[in-house]
C-alpha cells in the first residue's frame, strides 16, 4: 500500500513528520485511558524516517510535491457534497444508450462542431484543449504524466453522460479511459483521445448494513461518508485514490485481514458497458460480470458509475508504529513474516525498509492496526518481539477513531476530511501530488535466509545510487492472510488468495528533478525486484500496475485470466476499453 504524511506536530528536519517520542509499550499497558495523542508518523513515514537518516528528503506516496495539481478534479469539482447520481441498482437503459446501443458507425474524426454538441448533450463539463480548465483537468495524481495531452476530458454526471460520451468517443474513433481517482501507476486512466471522468458520481449513502457509493467518491470521503454513520469498509491508505480503480482491481487496505478486499466487499455495481447499456452486475444480474470487477481490474469492461457495499461496524481501531535499529533488521524481517501473516484476523501489519540515494542508514518499521482492546494488541505485538529477540527502539501505540486512524493512515492527521484532498478538489484541500515508481511481488513462501539478505543488499543498495532531489525509496511488506486468503482463488477475479505477504517496491523523487537521478532510482528498483526473483510467487498485483511486465496475464490474473477474456469478449467485443495491459 502507499501512504502519505501530512505535517505532523512534529517535523524532523526535512519538515517531514519524524516519530514521537512515545512511552515504552509496558507503559502503554499501564496508560488506563486514551493516550494522548502526539504527532502521529503515517505508516509510510518510514520512508521519511530514512530520509532524516540520510539527510536526503525522501518523497511518501501520497505527496511531495509542491506544485499543486489535481487528480481528476477541477476547482469546481469538490467531492464534498457531491452526491451520488447512478442511483443504485436499476439495469435501466441510459437515455444515451440508443444512440450508444447503436455506436459503431464511424463518421471520421471530430470536428469543432462535434465537440460543440455533444458537450450541449452532456450536463457534466466537457473541458476542451485551450480551454481555461484544461491545464488541470488532464493531470493525473502522478507529474509523471503532466505532458500527456488528451482531447478532451468529459466530466460525466450521470450514467447517460458516459454512454453519451462512449458513443461519441465510439463515432469518432477517439480512444477512451476511464478515470477516476487518477492514480494508475502506468496512467492509464488518461488518453489521447476522451477522458471519461467519473468524479462528478461522488457520494455516499448508507442504508442499514450496506452502502451505495458513486463511482468517483475519494478514498478519504468514503471514509468520512461512511464513518458519519457507524459504518466501514476496508480500503487503501492514500486519500485521494478513487474507489473505482481501487475496488476493480482488489483493494488492499489496513482491515483486510478481518474484512477482506475492498472488492470482497461489494455486492453489486451500476456499469454502463462498450454498447451504452446501463447495467447491474451483482450475484443475480450479469453474474460473470460481477465475477470480473470483483479483480479483473479497471478500464476493462466499461465504466463503472456506482458500488454497493457491504459495510461493518467501526468503532475505536489500535494502531501501532515500531522501528529498530539497521543493524536488527534481518532479524525483524524474519520475525515479521513468522509472525504477522498468521496472527488473528484482528491484526494487521505492514514491514517497510527504507534507503536515500547517497544516504546513511536504512531503516527498518513495522506498522499496524488491531481491532480489539489495548492489551490485545499489546499481546499480539509480545509475540513479535518475541520473534525477533528484542523489543523496538521506538515503539508507539494509539488507540483512536475509525476516521482519525483514516486520516493517520493517509497521512493527514492531524487534519481534517475536508484538508485531506488536493487543493484543486477541495478548497480547504492541502493534500500534495507526488512522483513514484512502483512494482510489486507477492510471497507465498516465508524469504529463506538468502531471501532476506537478498532483500537487505538491495535497498543498501540505493545508497550507491546518484539519485534525484529528494530520491528514496524501499520495500514495503502488507501481511495477508486472514478473510482475504479465505476467498478461494476462483470465487472472483482476484486470484492472489494463498499468499504470505504481498511487496511494493517504490521509488519517489521531487516532482520535477532532473531526468538522470530519476533513471538511476528506476534502474536500482528494477534491479532490487529482478534480485527477488527466486523467492517471490511470480504473481503481481494489478492496482500496482506496471508496464514493465511481460507476463502480466500470468503475473496478475493466474488461472482466472481465460475467464476474464471470455467476460471481456461478451461486454466489450470491439475492445473499446483498451489500454497496453488491458483483458
Ligand atoms: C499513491 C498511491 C497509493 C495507493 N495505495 C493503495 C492502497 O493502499 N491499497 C491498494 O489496494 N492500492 C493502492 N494503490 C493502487 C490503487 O488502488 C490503483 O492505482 C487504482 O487503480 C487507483 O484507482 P484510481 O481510481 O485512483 O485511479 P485511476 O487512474 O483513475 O484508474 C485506475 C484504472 O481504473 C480505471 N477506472 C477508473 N475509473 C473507472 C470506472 N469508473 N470504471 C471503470 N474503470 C475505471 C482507469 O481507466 C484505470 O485503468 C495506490 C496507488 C497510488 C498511486
Amino acid at each position: 500500500m502507499a501512504h502519505a504524511a501530512g505535517e505532523g506536530e512534529g517535523s524532523g528536519p526535512s519538515g517531514r513528520p519524524r516519530p514521537p517520542a512515545i512511552a515504552e509499550p509496558r507503559a502503554f499497558l499501564r496508560f488506563a485511558g486514551r493516550p494522548r495523542r502526539p504527532a502521529i508518523p503515517e505508516r509510510r513515514a518510514f520512508l521519511r524516517f530514512a530520509a532524516a537518516a540520510g539527510g536526503a528528503t525522501l518523497l511518501s506516496s501520497c505527496t511531495g510535491s509542491d506544485a499543486p495539481g489535481t487528480a481528476g478534479g477541477t476547482p469546481a469539482n469538490s467531492a464534498a457534497g457531491a452526491t451520488t447520481t447512478g442511483g443504485a441498482n436499476g439495469a435501466v437503459p441510459s437515455a444515451g444508450a440508443s444512440a450508444a446501443s447503436n455506436p459503431a458507425t464511424y463518421s471520421g474524426p471530430a470536428r469543432p462542431a462535434d465537440w460543440a454538441a455533444v458537450a450541449r448533450d452532456l450536463s457534466g463539463p466537457l473541458v476542451r484543449p485551450g480551454e481555461g480548465d484544461y491545464a488541470t483537468a488532464k493531470l493525473l495524481f502522478d507529474p509523471r504524466f503532466d505532458s500527456l495531452h488528451p482531447a478532451g476530458i468529459a466530466y460525466c454526471a450521470s450514467p447517460h453522460d458516459v454512454a453519451t460520451s462512449v458513443a461519441f468517443a465510439r463515432r469518432h474513433g477517439l480512444p477512451v479511459a476511464a478515470r477516476c481517482g487518477g492514480h494508475s501507476y502506468a496512467g492509464w486512466s488518461s488518453t489521447r483521445g476522451l477522458i471519461l471522468d467519473v468524479t462528478r458520481m461522488a457520494g455516499v449513502s448508507v442504508s442499514g448494513g450496506t452502502a451505495v457509493i458513486g463511482a468517483g467518491t475519494r478514498l478519504i470521503d468514503v471514509y468520512g461518508g461512511l464513518a458519519a454513520h457507524g459504518r466501514g469498509v476496508p480500503g487503501g491508505s492514500c486519500p485521494t485514490v478513487g474507489i473505482a480503480g481501487l475496488t476493480l482491481g482488489g483493494g488492499v487496505g489496513v482491515v483486510s485481514r478481518a474484512y477482506g478486499l475492498t472488492s470482497d466487499n461489494l455486492l453489486s455495481l451500476q456499469i454502463v458497458t462498450a454498447d451504452g447499456q446501463v447495467r447491474t452486475a451483482s450475484p443475480s444480474r450479469n453474474p460473470d460480470l460481477y465475477w470480473a470487477c470483483r479483480g479483473g481490474g479497471g478500464g476493462n469492461f466499461g465504466v463503472v458509475t456506482s458500488f454497493t457495499f457491504r459495510t461493518h461496524p467501526v468503532g475505536e481501531i489500535i494502531l501501532f508504529f515500531l522501528s529498530w535499529p539497521w543493524s536488527q533488521a534481518s532479524r525483524v524481517i524474519a520475525g515479521w513474516q513468522s509472525w504477522a501473516p498468521h496472527a488473528p484476523d484482528a491484526l494487521w501489519s505492514n514491514l517497510h525498509l527504507a534507503a536515500a540515494p547517497g544516504g546513511g542508514t536504512p531503516s527498518v518499521e513495522v506498522g499496524g492496526t488491531y481491532l480489539g482492546s489495548a492489551g490485545g494488541a499489546y499481546a499480539e505485538l509480545e509475540k513479535l518481539y518475541a520473534a525477533v529477540g528484542s523489543d523496538p527502539s521506538s515503539p508507539y501505540l494509539e488507540s483512536t477513531s475509525w476516521l482519525h486512524a483514516m486520516l493517520v493512515e493517509a497521512g493527514c492527521a492531524p487534519w481534517t476530511v475536508a484538508e485531506c484532498h488536493l487543493p484543486t478538489q477541495n478548497p480547504a484541500g492541502r493534500f500534495m501530488r507526488a512522483s513514484e515508481y512502483a512494482k510489486s511481488d507477492f510471497f507465498t513462501r516465508p524469504l529463506s535466509s538468502n531471501g532476506i539478505g537478498t532483500l537487505l543488499s538491495g535497498v543498501e543498495n540505493l545508497q550507491l545510487v546518484s539519485g534525484a532531489p529528494g530520491g528514496g525509496g524501499g520495500i514495503a511488506f502488507d501481511a495477508m492472510g486472514g478473510a482475504v486468503n479465505r476467498v478461494a482463488p476462483g470465487a472472483t477475479a482476484y486470484v492472489h488468495r494463498n499468499a504470505l505477504f504481498q511487496a511494493q517496491y517504490t521509488t519517489g523523487w521531487t516532482p520535477g528533478a532532473a531526468s538522470a537521478g530519476v533513471a538511476n532510482q528506476r534502474a536500482w528498483q528494477r534491479s532490487f525486484w529482478r534480485s527477488m526473483r527466486p523467492y517471490a510467487s511470480g504473481q503481481a498485483y494489478q492496482n500496482y500496475i506496471d508496464p514493465d511486465l511481460t507476463n502480466w496475464r500470468q503475473a496478475y490474473y493466474g488461472a482466472n485470466y481465460a475467464r476474464l477474456k471470455r467476460v471481456k469478449g461478451e461486454y466489450d467485443p470491439d475492445r473499446v476499453f483498451t489500454f497496453p495491459q488491458a483483458i
